[in-house]
């Protein structure tokens, strides 16, 4: 069929309008099938990405104490024990909320991990206080970046720990809590701290690093077809529902047993 290029409206992107050579339509069709598995995913190839750890190379990254000591990035593992603790004048049941949801999780998941709750080590409450900043008239800011480096010095990688503080952070100044995999530092807002927010953040500490609403579609799961209208935990927000997500679960199951090949056992 002829086409006539001058009748064709320039927004229509029509190939013969667009005058790209062969080589540039399999540019474009190779970007779009790489496209399609950045976004999206199958359940086998999810379980597989998980378990081998492509998915999640970086949370084995070095991460470097605030002194310059380098450690590899979730050497706490082998600890297999995590500490919950506030910082000063938090209240005791203030924290349980917190080890309740991080305990919740590991058993959920059969997770060969203790959880202990604890009262705030001496040198972790100097570093929450050098991490906090503008007390007094303006609300304060905790600086997690900072608390992170200082208690590499202090804990090197000896066990993981969750830490309900009274303040916002400093960065994003939104989140309600942050955790991190590799140093093995999970930290909670006080004023927000629920079971629920422990399991959340308790989730990312175990390793799964990401949100339920990316990759948009994990196919073989059953999932709602509107990613940000997702009810699980392992949302951004708002947490809809205390419940993992099908491929929450599978992610960090299999990230566990990755972690396994290196002949530790971690599964009760
Ligand atoms: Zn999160």
């Amino acid at each position: 069929m002829m086409v006539d290029d001058a009748k064709i409206p320039w927004y229509s992107l029509h190939p013969r309008l667009l005058h790209l050579g062969k080589w540039t339509w399999w540019l474009i069709a190779c970007a779009a099938v790489l496209y399609f598995f950045y976004t999206c995913s199958f359940k086998p190839l999810w379980q597989i990405g998980w378990r081998t750890h492509l998915y999640c190379r970086e949370q084995f990254d070095p991460v470097e104490s605030a002194t310059g000591k380098k450690f590899r990035g979730g050497d706490w593992v082998t600890s297999r024990k995590i500490l919950v603790y506030g910082a000063p004048g938090v209240k005791a049941r203030e924290v349980r909320k917190a080890a309740d949801g991080m305990r919740s999780i590991v058993d959920e998941l059969h997770l060969n991990l203790s959880v202990q709750m604890v009262s705030t080590p001496p040198d972790a409450a100097r570093s929450i206080a050098a991490a906090t900043t503008n007390k007094g008239k303006i609300a304060a800011r905790f600086d997690q970046n900072k608390f992170i480096a200082r208690r590499l010095d202090e804990r090197g990688m000896m066990f993981a720990e969750m830490v309900v503080v009274d303040a916002h952070f400093a960065d994003p100044e939104w989140a309600f809590g942050l955790a991190d995999f590799p140093s093995g530092v999970a930290v909670l807002q006080k004023s927000v701290t629920t079971p629920e927010l422990g399991r959340h953040e308790g989730t990312h500490l175990l390793g799964y690093d990401r949100h339920d609403d990316f990759p948009y579609y994990v196919f073989g799961y059953p999932e709602g077809w509107y990613p940000a209208g997702r009810a699980t935990l392992m949302m951004l927000r708002p947490m809809g529902s205390p419940q993992l997500s099908p491929r929450a679960r599978d992610a960090v199951i299999n990230f566990w047993r990755g972690l396994e090949t290196k002949k530790r056992r971690y599964f009760k």
